[in-house]
């Protein structure tokens, strides 16, 4: 059966991929003393959604100006749901 062995590469690469992240993570614990994935990513700024408090990078955020301040969200529905709320 050809699915057989479909299947136990997919199950090799996962548990390869597996060890490598594992490895990586350890590594860079030892090195910088804190969790890689806890850190945000490499020269983008995170910016809070005020509406459901997530974090998204800026260059992904929805900007609108409100009261003459920049607020980020992270869709633009979220920013109308936002607006509506402050009426
Ligand atoms: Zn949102």
């Amino acid at each position: 059966m050809n699915i057989i062995k479909v299947l136990a590469v997919l199950v090799l690469l996962y548990v390869g991929y597996r060890i490598v992240t594992m490895f990586r993570r350890v590594k860079s614990q030892d090195v910088k003393g804190y969790r890689v994935d806890a850190a945000p990513p490499a020269g983008e700024d995170l910016v809070q959604d005020p509406f459901c408090k997530i974090y998204v990078p800026k260059s992904q955020a929805y900007l609108k100006e409100i009261d003459g301040r920049r607020q980020y969200f992270c869709s633009k529905e979220c920013c109308e749901k936002y607006l509506s709320d402050k009426k």
